[in-house]
């Protein structure tokens, strides 16, 4: 299998956002491409044929964006002289994960995070579902209250990780790196993001409870900026169906997970794009 993960220089490092993330002023891609290749990934429909003659598929490419500290540290440093840290909300990544394998080799999110301390924006969500954050706990802490680690579980059922996401870190990992979140005093979130099977609502749900401050629940449907449409053009039908899941579109179990979690503790429960822009609100 062929597999690219040459570095390509950063031209820049923060993009303006909108849409689904549009309470957020900024996101930041240390990498294109993403090693994990989920399978709902809708990611792949945008960039695959962008580099690669021919084409790899999504999964088998990563590029560390080269330079990408030494941008972020010019563009914060104009921000800053203008007084206009404090409107920066930046989410990193929405296109890739920044604790891919790759950043113990290239310590890109790392380089970023130094220079965000130097900086600090209003709010720096760190999206991941990779162990590899924990070696940068320190970096986060730094931030304090301007910074959350927002974590991937989108099952506590293994069996259905391994058949939609084989490469991405197992869910007794992720409670793991979410323990020591919590133990570091860290803002923890969990993002249920896409909502996949899982055990049962109560045992998923106190577990979630248990590890973050805050829970998103999120679905196909409501969650790929088209309605579902973006998931259809992937292979999610054919693994529902091969596993005997039933229709990928239902967001039954997803807004029962919702319902619980809500009844528990209310505001800190987000749904959907809803709950991810709540907190660029609440800081
Ligand atoms: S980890 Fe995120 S960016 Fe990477 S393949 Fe999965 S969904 Fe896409």
């Amino acid at each position: 299998m062929s597999v690219d993960h040459s570095p390509r220089p950063a031209s820049g490092a923060l993009t303006k956002t909108g849409g689904f993330l549009s309470g957020f002023s900024h996101t930041l891609q240390p990498y294109i491409g993403c090693r994990f290749g989920c399978a709902y990934c809708y990611v792949k429909g945008l960039n695959v044929h962008r580099f690669h003659q021919p084409p790899l598929a999504w999964g088998d490419y990563v590029h560390p964006r080269i330079g990408i500290a030494e941008q972020l540290r010019k563009e914060l440093a104009r921000l800053a002289q203008k007084g206009a840290l404090d409107e920066l909300a930046v989410f990193m990544s929405s296109a890739t994960d920044p604790y891919q394998g790759l950043e113990r080799q290239w310590r890109l999110s790392r380089a970023c995070l130094d220079v965000f301390a130097d900086y600090p924006p209003r709010l720096l969500v760190v999206q991941t579902r990779s162990p590899l954050v924990v070696d940068d706990i320190e970096g986060l802490r730094r931030l304090g209250d301007r910074c959350w680690l927002s974590v991937t579980v989108e099952t506590d059922r293994d069996d259905v990780r391994r058949a939609l996401t084989p490469r991405c870190p197992a869910i007794p990992q992720r409670f793991d790196l979410l323990r020591q979140a919590r133990d570091a005093a860290l803002n923890v979130q969990i993002a249920v993001s896409p909502c996949l099977p899982y055990s049962n609502v109560a045992d998923f749900g106190q577990r979630l409870l248990d590890h973050a401050q805050r829970v998103i629940v999120d679905t196909y449907v409501s969650g790929d900026g088209l309605g579902g449409k973006r998931t259809a053009a992937t292979d999610v039908g054919a693994l529902y169906e091969a596993q005997g899941w039933g229709d990928w579109r239902a967001e039954t179990e997803a807004q029962a997970l919702f319902n619980w979690l809500y009844a528990q503790r209310g505001d800190q429960i987000g749904w959907s794009q809803a709950g991810f822009v709540a907190l660029t609100q609440s800081t």
